[in-house]
């Protein structure tokens, strides 16, 4: 397809702005996941993308070619929308073969070549079985194949994807997201993508891009985003529980960097950071009980706190504690039965595990 670069691309709804100011590029072969809350401005850019809404500011091209005011159906893009939007009347066999029939002002393929399409597509999907039945006689995972085999049989130059696997049950959506991979390695297309759901972001996604209210928060790798999160929001919202975010204050001695509030104590690595307020950031999983002799000796953060109630998911166990300031933080790991209610603990995070952010801003500091 060749690389996209959306440039300073804005979109205002009487008001309200829905996309502001996202610029961005987009390799040939990514996937490309848009995520973030509902309401971000997620749907809104994808449909900017696929020709479907003109932006209020802001450009797109296409190997340096200018598309911004490309009709649609001129941009050669395929969209799969979350409803599956397939024609109930027409079998599946039709509906697949749909995109390549009715092709305004475009050459048509003859009917040999239309349905070796669709039998090659039926079977990369494994829905050629399926080919004589109408979409009411389908399940909610089979319907969704024939929305993606519907956006195959153009071969477009990319696909785009609004939330199409949030009305499958999660089982089937677990194993969607599997054939999705996968589709996408085989076709080596680009995939933009979009959800507001982190475990789909993060398991598909070559590169993820975060928004909020219309902004950019990051643009990462599933590694990047979860290692070292750009800003405040996006701690927060990657993984689960969501990192622990707490106000602490720094302290400089001799070019060492303490952490001393509310419960919360350490060292962290030397000459970090001048000594300042922040908002300290710890994942759940990072956080382990330790006792007092271990405590002694740790070179990382520790955090004082009482146990609250602990859930057990089987093969881990996801306790709440409360800290001095009166803060909750979530703990997780496995299921030692170490972490009784009502009970006093330290929690030990090692010193690379800390996050800081600048509590005004939210912006990640160093
Ligand atoms: P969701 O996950 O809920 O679908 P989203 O991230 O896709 O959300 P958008 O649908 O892009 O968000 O909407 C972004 C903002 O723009 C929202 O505040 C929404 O109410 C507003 N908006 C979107 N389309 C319109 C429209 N046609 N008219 C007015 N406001 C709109």
């Amino acid at each position: 397809m060749g690389t996209i670069e959306i440039a300073g691309l804005t979109r205002t709804f009487k008001g309200v702005t829905a996309v502001d100011d996202v610029t961005l590029t987009i390799d040939d072969g990514e996937f490309l996941v848009l995520l973030g809350p509902s309401g971000c401005g997620k749907t809104t850019l994808l449909r900017i993308l696929a020709g479907l809404l003109e932006p209020t500011a802001g450009s797109i091209t296409v190997d340096g070619t200018d598309i911004t005011r490309t009709p649609s159906r001129r941009r050669d893009l395929a969209m799969v929308f979350q409803s599956y939007a397939l024609y109930p009347h027409l079998t599946v066999a039709k509906n697949l073969a749909f995109p390549l029939t009715a092709r305004r002002g475009r050459p048509r393929p003859d009917r040999a070549e239309i349905d070796r399409r669709v039998t090659e597509v039926a079977r990369t999907l494994d829905i050629a079985h399926l080919l004589q039945r109408r979409p009411r006689e389908l399940s909610g995972g089979q319907r969704q194949r024939v929305a993606v085999g519907r956006a195959l049989v153009r071969n477009p130059r990319a696909y785009l994807m609004d939330e199409p696997l949030s009305n499958l049950d999660a089982k089937l959506r677990t194993a969607t997201r599997h054939e999705l991979t996968s589709l996408h390695r085989t076709l080596g297309a680009t995939f933009v993508y979009v959800t507001h759901d982190q475990v789909e972001a993060m398991t598909m996604a070559t590169k993820i891009v975060i928004l909020d209210h219309g902004r950019i928060e990051q643009v990462g790798t599933p590694a990047d985003v979860y290692d070292r999160p750009a800003t405040r929001f996006v701690a927060g919202f990657i993984g689960s529980p969501a990192m622990n975010l707490l106000d602490a204050e720094l302290t400089g001695v001799g070019g060492q960097v303490f952490v001393h509030t509310d419960g919360i104590s350490g060292r962290l690595w030397p000459g970090r950071l001048d000594p300042t307020a922040v908002t300290l950031g710890v994942r759940p999983e990072h956080l382990r009980p330790i006792d007092a002799a271990g405590a002694a000796g740790h070179h990382g953060v520790l955090i004082d706190a009482v146990v609250g109630t602990v859930e057990n998911l089987g093969n881990e166990e996801i306790a709440y504690c409360r800290i001095e300031s009166g803060a909750t933080i979530a703990v997780r790991g496995n299921r030692t039965g170490a972490l009784a209610e009502g009970a006093p603990i330290t929690l030990a995070a090692d010193p690379e595990r800390i996050h800081l952010f600048d509590p005004e801003t939210g912006v990640r500091l160093e």
